[in-house]
């Protein structure tokens, strides 16, 4: 019979705590153990001691927080369990940015699924999702609402390419996030056929470097660092969302503005935002894909963390799931 005991993980200040392990999982305070879903700022903090985790996330910790990275770390390879006192870890591809994992961690039979972020739309700058089957699925709910259904993202790039060749005096500024994002829009370009140079804000570049030193296959792609701006005419430019309205922006001229993100079907978030093209493409899971994902997954119980976490967990009691909010805070959506 299975031991249905589950109590040896735990909600603790820094974040979700296995007592038998002593270790965290995205802790967000430095721990002395760590296991890390992925790279993003909010789940990979710095200065925690001893980090595990797979190969890309511990080197583009290492790219964002030099020296403070971790004191020390181990290498994970994906669906090679290892064990920390007599508890199981599996890192699983979450199909979320390049190195994001699930983790799965097995103690006394019983299975505990930490989902991470995750996305099932399949992404040629990271390995693809993969579904496990569990007792307890920790389910990540950025997009924990029936209005999210995310479109196509080649539908969302042919927006894009569209405008384009339309405004062909006009340079295209598009803001997207430096991890995940931009690689991943860069190659949907290149698969949708565009195979002109692509500019990068300067704050993008280390990153894409990475996944170009990875074998990940963007084109040609140039810094507009130590370029003349305002001569970029029928061009796209890919800038941190943060630079489409500041000082930088003001020297080209006449662009069209955009930002490509999940938030993007909110008219209100487009109004606020103040720009013309607005590309809903998300590196997460909308509500359909996370309601598949449990049933696919078929634990007794969910955990729902960082998001719309109520609507979710009435949904999922409904399908008969034993379902909670975890309300773990410190946990950004920014990467959307
Ligand atoms: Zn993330
Ligand atoms: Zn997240």
């Amino acid at each position: 019979m299975k031991l249905k005991n589950a109590n040896w993980l735990i909600k603790k200040k820094e974040g979700l705590y296995c007592i038998p392990g002593d270790f965290y999982i995205d802790p967000l305070y430095p721990v002395e153990k760590a296991l890390i879903t992925h790279a993003h700022t909010d789940h990979a903090r710095p200065n925690n001691h001893f980090i595990l985790g797979t190969k890309e996330t511990i080197e583009i910790m290492k790219i964002r927080y030099a020296k403070s990275y971790c004191n020390n770390y181990q290498v994970v390879n994906y669906n090679s369990p290892l064990t920390i006192n007599n508890i199981v870890i599996t890192f699983i591809p979450a199909g979320h940015i390049l190195g994001s994992s699930q983790i799965l961690i097995e103690y006394n039979g019983y299975k505990f699924l930490i989902s991470g972020d995750y996305k099932r739309v399949e992404d040629k700058t990271c390995k693809g999702y993969q579904n496990k089957k569990c007792d307890t699925f920790v389910t990540e709910a950025t997009f924990g609402l029936p209005i999210f259904s995310h479109p196509s993202d080649k539908d969302e790039i042919k927006k894009l390419l569209e405008s384009v060749n339309k405004n062909r005096q006009k340079p295209h500024l598009i803001g997207v996030y430096a991890l995940g994002k931009c690689q991943r829009i860069l190659s949907l370009l290149r698969d949708a056929g565009y195979d002109d140079t692509i500019y990068l804000h300067g704050a993008l570049v280390k990153i894409t470097d990475y996944y170009i030193s990875q074998g990940i296959d963007i084109g040609k792609v140039k810094n507009t660092s130590d370029l003349n701006l305002s001569e970029l005419k029928n061009q796209i430019i890919l800038c941190p969302p943060s630079a489409i309205h500041d000082k930088w922006s003001r020297k080209f001229k006449n662009p069209i503005k955009g930002i490509v993100s999940g938030w993007m079907n909110i008219r209100q978030r487009i109004k606020q935002k103040n720009i013309q093209l607005p590309l809903i493409i998300s590196d997460h899971a909308d509500w359909n894909d996370i309601l598949l994902t449990t049933k696919e997954n078929n634990p007794d119980k969910v955990l729902v963390t960082h998001g719309r976490e109520e609507a979710l967990v009435f949904q999922l009691n409904k399908l008969g799931f034993e379902a909670k909010a975890l309300n773990l805070l410190g946990y950004e959506d920014e990467y959307e």
